[in-house]
């Protein structure tokens, strides 16, 4: 993306993707389908990160540029392709429930002297929205966005960023992992554990991406949450879910979790074994990502690929050696 925006030029969804995947590789594992001229632009992507024990995390997702038109900020999540009423926006949620996975966005924000003119009007407890570490390429549910669509159009790409997490963070072990407290009271116990207590890995990641979900949930007059459950998802790590819509489309934690699942689908132990894919797959999606070992510390990673730019000259080599910590710069040691 830098290197578009020093060019003169801009970047584009599917170069970024390519870039990026390529970057990560062979960290993660992909496999990108011929593109037809309908998948051509907005292709959508399954992702999946995997667990050492199975347990994995899936979710369509689209990919889309945080855009500058002036002096405003947007990202087109009601774009609408040539004879078609409905915005990408409904059609990825829809998409994404036929895969029985989540909709979500990969946002390309570019580098932060891009953005060093985003102004957003909310806090991050001490740091500007645009300032943040990495989220140069960061993920969100698409039910964020179709919040923010329907609160304030003209707003919706910055509120939309704002609520937005780093791709590079979202399964970190370091990162503090909050509880998350849903209206529903009563739930299921290992629910309510995976939702209160720390995890990692795909069950970081599933958290992570309903996080701002449910802090939007909290925000809504839409009164007492249902009580009832969810219609269960086949293999999913969580059965009996609450069925509560608040003001989103779908039931939102039955919708952000589906795609928490206890076994590997077979498509992506394909992918991982190299095997050929089922065309029911090929034609209506632009690839596959997996993140094999989800769960792995840290260190087996190669590196950082968003936009800190110290841990993309890192990729592939060794950690820099740091300097003892009672030692700081300055000091006479
Ligand atoms: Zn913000």
């Amino acid at each position: 993306m830098t290197g578009m925006l020093d060019a003169g030029g801009m970047f584009r969804e599917v170069t970024a993707t390519q870039v990026l995947l390529s970057t990560a590789y062979p960290r993660i594992r992909f496999v990108e389908f011929a593109a037809d001229d309908e998948k051509e632009n907005g292709a959508d992507w399954l992702w999946w990160w995997v667990d050492r024990d199975g347990t994995c995390y899936g979710l369509l997702v689209q990919a889309k540029i945080l855009k500058l038109h002036g002096k405003r900020w947007s990202v087109d999540f009601n774009y609408k392709t040539r004879g078609d009423d409905r915005t990408q926006l409904s059609k990825l949620i829809k998409a994404a429930n036929r895969f029985h996975v989540p909709a979500a966005y990969v946002l390309y924000c570019g580098d932060a002297q891009y953005r060093s003119a985003l102004t957003c009007d909310r806090t991050h407890d001490d740091f500007p929205c645009k300032e943040r570490d990495r989220a140069g390429v960061s993920a969100v549910s698409a039910l964020v966005a179709e919040t923010a669509v329907g609160l304030d159009a003209k707003n919706a790409g910055v509120s939309t960023f704002h609520d937005a997490v780093p791709v590079e963070d979202i399964a970190s072990p370091d990162g503090l992992d909050a509880p998350i407290v849903p209206l529903a009271r009563v739930l299921d116990q290992d629910l309510e554990r995976f939702l209160r207590q720390p995890r990692r890995g795909s069950r970081r990641v599933a958290k992570e991406l309903l996080r701002p979900v449910q802090r939007i949930r909290h925000g809504q007059f839409a009164g007492a949450a249902v009580m009832e459950r969810a219609a269960p998802v086949t293999g999913a790590l969580f059965e009996n879910v609450p069925n509560d819509y608040g003001h989103f489309s779908v039931p939102y934690v039955a919708h952000m979790l589906c795609g928490l699942r206890a076994e590997v689908p077979g498509y992506v132990r394909d992918v991982l074994e190299g095997r050929t894919l089922p065309a029911w797959l090929t034609d209506h999606v632009g690839g596959i990502v997996v993140i094999p070992d989800a769960d792995a510390l840290p260190t087996a990673s190669p590196g950082r690929v968003g936009d800190g730019g110290a841990g993309l000259l890192s990729l592939g080599f060794p950690e820099a050696p740091q300097p003892p910590h009672d030692q700081h710069p300055g000091q006479a040691a």
